[in-house]
């Protein structure tokens, strides 16, 4: 090995260390960092990640919505933020307003045609990661709450690595068993991460009638909650396949703001007792 070589490794090496220590320092400011994983895409995790976090915002929490989705970055569309340009601060970039409580930073903002596929491989996930992660101005939050892409590939495991140690995953399935089988993976993914799973949302589950409210269940239902039971994980649990959701992603307005009395905004107020649990049990120590 040339001595020049060895230099460069030590340059790199000390960049490196000065980039953890600024993720250190910004995630600090954050006191609890939770990832929104499913095993496969179009089971609705955006969109339960989206809805959770604007419970958390409603019930009073400073929240901010990561959405590292890179193939298919929808947190935009959801909250009627696509045609947001990003700020930057010194050095820094500025997370998007939703609320006074709510901000929200993507990689869709950082797209110039969306229409077309980002190509990223590895490396290029991983750095536009860090960015989010080391250059975002979060400010002090409550919650983090990290859209991940479908699947157990480079960009949950790159978010798991870079933060050390998040709080846990919620993990969302739809009550198909394939999709199930695709979940397992993911829960083994936490697993073998140390990840612990917060629990699992079984989203999709059942019909509700616009006309009479009444809830038919057009897949099986209850599958997620069996497979929480067996794999020894809490089950957060139910959202019904509801025509509003689809009407709020569309226009932008979050579902659980526009429905706040539906029974399916419940759910997800149900579903997040247990991460105000965490919040509370840190305040408590
Ligand atoms: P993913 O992030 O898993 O790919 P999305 O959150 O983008 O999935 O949702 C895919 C589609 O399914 C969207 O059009 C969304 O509006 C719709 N959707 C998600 N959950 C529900 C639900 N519970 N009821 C009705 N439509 C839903």
């Amino acid at each position: 090995m040339t001595k020049q070589t060895t230099l460069k490794q030590q340059d790199q090496k000390q960049q490196m260390e000065i980039e953890q220590g600024q993720i250190r320092d910004r995630m600090s400011q954050i006191k609890h960092k939770i990832l929104v994983l499913s095993g496969k895409g179009g089971v609705g995790k955006s969109t339960v990640a989206a809805n959770l976090a604007v419970a958390l915002s409603l019930a009073g929490k400073s929240v901010g919505l990561l959405d590292i989705d890179i193939h298919g970055p929808s947190i935009p569309k959801i909250l009627n933020l696509e045609d947001k340009k990003l700020m930057t601060f010194g050095d820094a970039i500025m997370p998007v307003p939703v609320s006074a409580n709510l901000v929200v930073m993507s990689i869709g903002f950082m797209l110039q045609d969306r229409d077309n596929p980002v190509i990223w491989r590895g490396p290029m996930k991983y750095q536009m990661i860090k960015q989010f992660l080391k250059d975002v101005e979060w400010g002090q939050l409550d919650y983090l709450i990290i859209d991940s892409p479908p699947g157990t590939g480079d960009e949950p495991l790159s978010v798991v690595q870079l933060l050390d140690k998040p709080d846990g995953a919620v993990v969302v399935t739809t009550p198909q068993q394939v999709a199930l089988s695709d979940v397992r993976k993911g829960i083994s993914f936490c697993r073998s991460l140390n990840l612990p799973v917060i629990g699992v949302i079984e989203n999709m589950s059942g019909f509700v009638c616009p006309k009479c409210g009444e809830i038919t269940n057009i897949f099986k239902s209850g599958g997620g909650e069996n497979m929480a039971i067996e794999m020894n994980i809490p089950f957060l649990g139910r959202i019904p396949i509801d025509p509003q959701i689809v009407h709020a992603c569309d226009s932008g307005e979050p579902y659980i703001q526009q429905y706040s009395q539906c029974q399916v905004a419940q759910s997800f107020n149900e579903a997040i007792k247990p991460i105000l649990e965490l919040d509370k049990n840190k305040n408590e120590k």
